[in-house]
C-alpha cells in the first residue's frame, strides 16, 4: 500500500475531522440534493449523518476515507433515498393464498384502478347532486347497482364488513337482545370476535344450541319480547363437521318474520356470483340470503367479491333507512377513494362475461393447473441457473388456497416450484431456506412465498406478467452471493 492510501483508506479519523453541518451542506452534490429535496430534509438527515460519524470516531472504528466528499454525497444520497422510499409496497404474491389478507386482499380490476385515479385527481360529486345542484348522499352512487345485483330494496356501505355488522346491530338491536348460535360465534382474524362485536353495538348476546348442533326449536325458545334479531354468522373460516345441524336462513325466516323480529345475516365474503359455474366451490351469496327472507346481509368489498375494502348492507327499505339514519354510520362511512373503487367493480357485475377476465381475483381462482404449471415452467430454467448450485429448483404440483376465509377447507389443484437447499450446502437448511426467503422479500418488487416440509414453495397462480420476477433474477442472484 502506498503511502498516499494509508493516509487516506487506512489512517482512522478522530472527532476533530468531522466536517460541519454547513460544510457538508455546501457541498456541490449535496446542493444538488437540497434542490430536489429542500433544505429541511437534508439538512435533517446531514445531522444524522454527522451524528453517526462521531459515534463511529469516538468508537475508533471510522476511517478518513468515509469522510471523502464523495463518500459523504453518496452515503447522504442514500439516507435521504431511505427516508423517502414507501413503506407500503406492492408485492408478488407467491404464497397459494389468492385473497391473502396480509397482502392487502383482493387486487383492483383495471377499470377500478382508473375510476378511483380519474375521482381523485379533482373535485367530484361525492354529496352534489348535479341534476338539482343539492346536497347529495353517497350511498347513492353504488346503492342502485347493488339493489340491481342483489335483487336488494336498499342498500349502504361503510368501511369494511367488521364495521357493516356493527352497525347493523347497533342500529337494529342496540339495548336488545340478539339471537345468535353457540355454532358461529366466531373470531376473524384481527380480533373481530362476535361476542365482543355484539357487546360493542351494545345488543345483548343471547346463544342458543351448541357448538354442533342447533336446532330451529332453540331460536323459537329464546325469542322473547325484548329480542330484536336474530343473527346467522357465515363460519369462514372454519368448518364444524360430523354429527353437526345449524339453522339455515330461509328456515329462520318464517320464523322471524311471524314474531316480529329482523334476521340478519353476515355473509363475510358474499360472491355476487355462483362460484359453482366457474368451477368453484359454492359460497351463498346475497342474493340467496335476501330471497330467503333476510332482513339484512352484510359482506365484505374486498374478499370473493374482488374490490376494495368495504362493508356492503343490502337488505329491507326499513332496516337499511334505520341503519343510515343511526348516528354511528357517520364514523364508519365509506372514503371517496373505495367509493369510486367500488361503483367500477360494481359495474363489472352488470358484465359478468368480462368477470373472469376483469376482476383478478376471479382470474387467478379460476386457473387450472396446467395454466399455472405453464407460468411455473416459464420460471423454471432461469431461477435454476440464478439459484445454483446453493439450491435446487424442481417444478411440482401443489394446493392453492382461497384464502381471507373463504370456502375454509377448499383446495385449488395448482403448481409451482419447490426450492430446496443443495445437499452440498454448508449451511443448515433452515438458514439457507431463510436466507433465500429474505432476499426474495428483499428485491425491488418483494417475492413472497411459503416454507414447506424444509422447502421454498413458490405457487404460481396470481402471477400474470412472469417477466416481473425474471427481471429481478440478476438482483436475487446479487443478494445471495452477498449474503
Ligand atoms: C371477513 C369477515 C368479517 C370481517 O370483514 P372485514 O371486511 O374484514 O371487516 C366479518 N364476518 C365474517 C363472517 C367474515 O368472514
Amino acid at each position: 500500500m502506498s503511502t498516499y492510501e494509508s493516509v487516506v483508506h487506512g489512517s482512522k479519523a478522530t472527532v476533530k475531522d468531522l466536517p460541519s453541518i454547513d460544510k457538508l451542506l455546501r457541498l456541490p452534490f449535496v446542493q444538488a440534493l437540497v434542490s430536489s429535496h429542500g433544505h429541511t430534509l437534508v439538512a435533517a438527515e446531514a445531522r444524522a449523518q454527522v451524528d453517526g460519524l462521531r459515534a463511529q470516531a469516538l468508537a475508533g472504528v471510522l476511517s478518513m476515507s468515509a469522510l471523502a466528499p464523495e463518500a459523504l454525497g453518496q452515503s447522504l444520497a442514500g439516507r435521504i433515498a431511505e427516508r423517502l422510499a414507501p413503506r407500503l409496497r406492492r408485492v408478488i404474491n407467491l404464497t397459494g393464498t389468492v385473497i391473502h389478507t396480509n397482502l392487502g386482499r383482493a387486487v383492483l380490476p383495471q377499470a377500478a384502478i382508473d375510476h378511483l385515479v380519474a375521482m381523485m385527481a379533482g373535485p367530484n360529486n361525492l354529496e352534489y347532486d348535479l341534476v338539482t345542484g343539492s346536497r347529495g348522499d353517497r350511498d347513492s352512487i353504488v346503492e342502485g347497482l347493488l339493489c340491481e345485483i342483489t335483487g336488494a330494496e336498499a342498500a349502504t356501505v361503510v368501511n369494511n364488513n367488521a364495521a357493516a355488522v356493527l352497525l347493523s346491530l347497533a342500529a337494529l338491536g342496540g339495548g336488545r337482545e340478539a339471537i345468535v348460535s353457540r355454532g358461529e360465534l366466531v373470531e376473524i382474524g384481527g380480533a373481530f370476535r362476535m361476542p365482543d362485536v355484539m357487546a360493542s353495538a351494545g345488543a345483548h348476546m343471547v346463544e342458543v344450541g351448541t357448538t354442533n348442533r342447533t336446532h330451529l326449536a332453540d331460536y323459537e325458545r329464546a325469542i322473547t319480547g325484548r329480542t330484536a334479531l336474530l343473527l346467522k354468522v357465515h363460519t369462514s373460516n372454519y368448518a364444524v363437521q360430523g354429527f353437526t345441524s345449524s339453522v339455515s336462513e330461509a328456515e329462520l325466516a318464517p320464523l322471524a318474520k311471524a314474531r316480529g323480529v329482523a334476521l340478519v345475516s353476515d355473509l363475510g365474503s358474499g360472491s355476487l356470483i355462483d362460484m359453482g359455474k366457474y368451477g368453484l366451490p359454492q359460497e351463498p351469496t346475497p342474493q340467496q340470503m335476501l330471497a330467503a327472507g333476510c332482513d339484512v346481509v352484510t359482506f365484505s368489498g374486498d374478499k370473493l367479491l374482488g374490490g376494495p375494502q368495504a362493508g356492503l348492507i343490502v337488505g329491507s327499505k326499513e332496516s337499511i333507512t334505520r341503519i343510515r339514519k343511526f348516528p354511528m354510520k357517520r364514523a364508519l362511512r365509506l372514503s371517496k377513494l373505495p367509493l369510486a373503487a367500488l361503483e367500477a367493480t360494481l359495474q363489472l357485475y352488470l358484465q359478468p362475461e368480462l368477470l373472469v377476465d376483469e376482476l383478478p381475483t376471479l382470474r387467478w381462482l379460476t386457473r387450472s393447473r396446467e395454466q399455472v404449471a405453464a407460468n411455473a415452467q416459464a420460471l423454471l430454467e432461469p431461477l435454476r441457473a440464478a439459484l445454483a448450485p446453493r439450491y435446487t429448483v424442481t417444478p411440482e404440483s401443489m394446493l392453492s388456497q382461497i384464502g381471507s376465509g373463504s370456502l375454509p377447507i377448499d383446495r385449488l389443484p395448482s403448481s409451482g416450484l419447490a426450492i430446496a437447499p443443495s445437499l452440498s450446502g454448508k449451511r443448515g437448511m433452515g438458514t439457507a431456506l431463510d436466507a433465500l426467503s429474505e432476499a426474495l422479500r428483499g428485491l425491488p418488487l418483494p417475492v413472497v412465498g411459503r416454507i414447506s416440509d424444509d422447502r421454498l414453495l413458490l405457487d404460481c397462480r396470481c402471477i400474470d406478467d412472469p417477466l416481473e420476477l425474471l427481471g429481478q433474477l440478476g438482483a436475487l442472484r446479487a443478494a445471495l452471493i452477498q449474503d
